[in-house]
């Protein structure tokens, strides 16, 4: 029998934020995104598990942002 593993990246969570903020890279005041995702572990190409978990916040309009920790991705959804 063969086992086929692998990785993917899912977005686990997506939500864009009521506040505005400024973003210096692309100059435009938006909505920014508050996003959620996974690295997951994957056994025939089915996600099993997460083994990586990010928290970004970043400008739609570029996709220039930083990552969050996960206390300060909790405290803003
Ligand atoms: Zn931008």
């Amino acid at each position: 029998m063969i086992f086929i593993f692998g990785a993917n990246d899912k977005v686990v969570e997506k939500q864009q934020q009521y506040a505005q903020e400024h973003c210096y890279n692309c100059n435009n005041t938006s909505n920014w995104i508050l996003e959620k995702n996974a690295t997951y572990a994957s056994l025939f190409f089915i996600s099993v598990f997460p083994i990586k978990t990010r928290y970004i916040y970043y400008c739609p309009i570029c996709r220039n942002g930083r990552q969050l920790e996960k206390e300060e991705y909790e405290r803003m959804r």
